[in-house]
């Protein structure tokens, strides 16, 4: 994709797409993302995720949303409606918060998706109450709606991509936190050392925005 990020346009089909290499960076990374619940959780966040995404896909095929904002909801809806951890209704809020500022409007600019998806991680913090620095995707998605807000020229790649390298530094950053917010918070000291499952799923949402730019 060309263009510099303030007039290049995304639309339903990159949405689309990029919710669908979502889907699939989650089921290949299912057993890692368990793997890190299992360290500090309850070891289900990515069978929790791969259900609810799987759920987004089918549900996306099925109704076939005609504006970015219809994709965004009806992923938000059926993670909220399918995933029974704290992650689903976070990430299916978000992705609800993000779908209303963006509007039904057919197509996107870099600055509206970060608009949104700074929407999204404030609706991620207005539900669970998590501050950075509170060891949870909160990490993760602060830093990457950063990036990407300060992304204003360059190419929409070149946006995605800080985007994602801050997610990852977020994700990164909360191996030695103490979980002070959800399951890890009951672990106290003993979850420092482990990297946050849904700091790690966030940064797969940012990596699939990528490869959704290629
Ligand atoms: P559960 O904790 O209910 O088993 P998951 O395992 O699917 O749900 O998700 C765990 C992830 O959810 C954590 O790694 C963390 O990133 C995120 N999380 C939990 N509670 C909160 C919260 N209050 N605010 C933000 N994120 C949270
Ligand atoms: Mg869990």
């Amino acid at each position: 994709m060309r263009g510099t990020a303030v007039d290049v346009v995304l639309d339903v089909g990159f949405f689309h797409d990029w919710m669908g290499r979502l889907a699939r960076s989650i089921e290949e990374n299912c057993d890692e993302l368990t793997r890190l619940d299992a360290a500090i959780g309850d070891a289900d966040h990515g069978i929790n995720m791969l259900r609810g995404m799987r759920a987004a896909i089918e549900a996306l095929s099925s109704e076939a949303p005609k504006d970015p904002a219809g994709v965004f909801r009806v992923t938000g809806s059926r993670l909220v409606a399918v995933v029974g951890g704290a992650a689903g209704p976070l990430y299916g809020s978000a992705f609800r918060a993000a779908a209303e500022a963006l509007g039904p409007k057919p197509e996107i600019t870099v600055p509206e998706l970060a608009r949104a998806l700074r929407a999204g991680v404030k609706a991620v913090q207005r539900i669970g109450a998590a501050e950075p620095g509170d060891k949870t995707m909160v990490d993760a998605w602060l830093p990457a709606v950063e990036a990407l807000e300060s992304a204003a020229s360059g190419s929409v790649r070149s946006a995605a991509a800080a985007a994602e390298a801050a997610a990852r530094e977020g994700m990164l950053a909360t191996i030695p936190m103490r979980a002070r917010k959800g399951r890890a918070s009951y672990l106290g000291w003993r979850s420092e050392g482990h990297q946050d499952p849904g700091a790690t799923s966030t940064r797969l949402l940012f990596a699939a925005l990528v490869d959704a730019t290629r």
